[in-house]
């Protein structure tokens, strides 16, 4: 069951500056904490997982004004239904699977927002564009059909201290800039401030909100 109150909820809203969006990432937790959460005015929601996204979505399918975005390891098996699911993709971490869903997207006539995964450093347990590799590939990726293409998405890895982490967040920030997109989807209940300093515009808060998984 969800943790955080209604005061909670909006004691963590209000440290939110303007221009940040609160992305509530409800993986492992039951559609009742949606529900909740979503009666405070909590409309975008992360899952990292299709199967249980769309029974959760079932027991709230009255609820027509949420946002549904995906926010885990996307399998190219998967591509269509998340397309048809989720308005948002924040883990898009290869040209191939971008192209995927630009094919896909154009069958089904959708255009769904895409954050780039890019990974600053080096991290094995990872995936995720290199900086040089999104930079080679750049022309291709702008020309891809049915894809809104709104920004970066990082996860620093988990050796980083604050310092590091803020570091990470402003890089990914600047290179966003750089290829000029709005977007950076980046912090989570660890590190959530670390990015708002870095110039993060989403973050991505689980535990934060709905207490341990
Ligand atoms: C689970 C998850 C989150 C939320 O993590 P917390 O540490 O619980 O806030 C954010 N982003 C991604 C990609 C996740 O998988």
């Amino acid at each position: 069951m969800i943790l955080t109150g209604s005061n909670e909820f909006k004691k963590i809203k209000d440290s939110i500056p303007l221009g940040v969006n609160l992305l509530a990432v409800s993986k492992g937790h039951k559609h009742d904490s949606i529900r909740k959460l979503s009666g405070y005015g909590q409309l975008d929601f992360g899952e990292s997982r299709l199967q249980e996204a769309i029974l959760k979505k079932i027991d709230l399918s009255d609820l027509t004004q949420l946002r549904w975005h995906f926010v885990g390891t996307l399998q190219k098996n998967k591509v269509r239904r998340v397309i048809k699911e989720f308005d948002f993709i924040h883990s898009v971490d290869s040209l191939p699977l971008l192209e995927r869903i630009s094919r896909i997207s154009q069958e089904e006539q959708k255009s769904p927002n895409i954050f780039l995964q890019v990974k600053f450093i080096e991290d094995p347990n990872k995936g995720g564009f290199l900086k040089e590799e999104l930079l080679k590939s750049w022309s291709n990726i702008i020309s891809l059909k049915n894809i809104n293409l709104i920004g970066l998405m990082t996860i620093p890895p988990i050796v980083l201290n604050a310092y590091q982490r803020k570091d990470l967040f402003c890089e990914c920030r600047n290179f966003a800039n750089h290829l000029g997109l709005k977007d950076c989807s980046m912090g989570m209940s660890n590190d959530w401030q670390e990015a708002i300093q870095g110039g993060a515009t989403w973050i991505r808060l689980g535990s934060l909100l709905f207490g341990k998984r």
